[in-house]
């Protein structure tokens, strides 16, 4: 039971990571850089530059990649 939660809510994402979303943006953007983490995250879209306040649980569900320095990770 411990170990299913621990998997569950543990999704690695830091600050400045590039997170390539399932759902794009309405400029046709699909990659999302993270500016802020905490009970909400805070990413700006890589093209048009607009912010966007998405609770964990979302962003999370939403993720198709995770690039950090430039790898996948
Ligand atoms: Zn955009």
């Amino acid at each position: 039971m411990i170990n299913y939660i621990f998997e569950v809510i543990v999704t690695d994402i830091r600050e400045g990571d590039k997170l390539t979303m399932k759902k794009t943006h309405p400029c046709g953007n699909n990659i999302f850089t993270v500016l802020r983490i905490g009970m909400d995250f805070r990413i700006s879209c890589d093209k048009c530059g607009r912010i966007i306040m998405l609770p964990r649980k979302k962003v999370e569900k939403g993720i198709k990649k995770i690039v950090r320095n430039g790898e996948t990770v």
